[in-house]
């Protein structure tokens, strides 16, 4: 059984597959009745449909996916619930999207060097159409046979601490964490499996967090077994913090992800989950 509730999913304002009108058909039709739509570093697509989506009878919770650092490793911060029209969370957007367009030229730039190969940043600009990123990288690669498929160009030269993984502009975790919670939201730390963490850096990280103000994790995502997401429960649950569950749906895909494909959130009784907190 899928979920009813989806909190991180993306659409084409970032690197998602679907336009934010086809991504809220998508969630009417499997059956799903709240909805986050969390783009990288942008609101744009939550705005585009906040209307539509209300039309159609599905909440619309107010997201964005925050890229940070900690530590030198690229972290991301779900938020969710903020006011969209804050001053803070506006400023945050515009200056996120200025660090993605230098890094985009950085990365490339070092793409050039690596494979001795003009890359048209114009065109890579022209795939991605709003927030541009890795995976609008990895298209252009493949679709210019410098490389057989985007998992290649990931594994190759866009993946974690290959030369395309510039993360260097991005602000600190504590400070995208204190611009969600500003503008009224949620913090949410972000899939915390995918960073390839001890059990201690992840505490020391999690600490982190919430010392910022951090409120919540993610402890149901898209395409973790039952077991990652009890130990990241039982984790929620120790630390004090409220779960949240998405999908990270970024389009029709091979994988079987799909919104609201994620294990199950667990009894109310075992940990607060994140929607509690929110209003809107
Ligand atoms: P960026 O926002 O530019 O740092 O790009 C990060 C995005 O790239 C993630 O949100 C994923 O959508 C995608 N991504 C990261 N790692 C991989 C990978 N190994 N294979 C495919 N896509 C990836
Ligand atoms: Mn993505
Ligand atoms: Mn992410
Ligand atoms: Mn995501």
């Amino acid at each position: 059984m899928a979920s009813q509730i989806d909190l991180h999913c993306h659409t084409t304002a970032s690197d998602g597959a679907l336009a934010p009108e086809a991504l809220v058909d998508r969630a009417v039709d499997r059956n799903i009745k709240i909805l986050a739509i969390t783009d990288h570093d942008t609101m744009v697509g939550y705005r585009q449909v906040k209307d539509y989506a209300n039309e159609r009878g599905l909440r619309l919770i107010p997201g964005i996916e925050l890229s940070s650092q900690w530590r030198g490793m690229g972290i991301h911060v779900v938020g969710l619930g903020m006011d969209p029209t804050h001053p803070i969370i506006v400023e945050a957007e515009r200056s996120q999207t200025d660090v993605r367009r230098e890094r985009a030229k950085t990365i490339a730039l070092r793409l050039e060097k690596k494979l001795q190969k003009k890359i048209d940043f114009s065109a890579v600009e022209a795939l991605a159409g709003g927030e541009i990123g890795r995976p609008h990288f990895a298209q252009y690669l493949v679709e210019n046979g410098m490389v057989s498929d985007r998992q290649t160009a990931f594994k190759k030269y866009l993946g974690a601490g290959k030369v395309g993984d510039v993360k260097s502009g991005w602000p600190d975790m504590e400070t995208v964490v204190k611009w969600i919670v500003e503008s009224g939201g949620q913090a949410v730390l972000a899939h915390p499996h995918h960073y390839n963490l001890t059990r201690t850096k992840l505490l020391d990280c999690i600490a982190a967090f919430q010392y910022a103000g951090g409120q919540a994790m993610e402890i149901c995502c898209g395409l973790m077994d039952k077991n990652q997401s009890g130990q990241l429960k039982k984790i929620a649950q120790d630390e004090g913090l409220l779960g949240s569950c998405g999908s990270d749906f970024h389009g029709p895909n091979k994988f079987g992800l799909d919104l609201g494909v994620m294990p199950p959130f667990p009894e109310p009784a075992d940990l607060g989950h994140v929607l509690s907190a929110i209003q809107a």
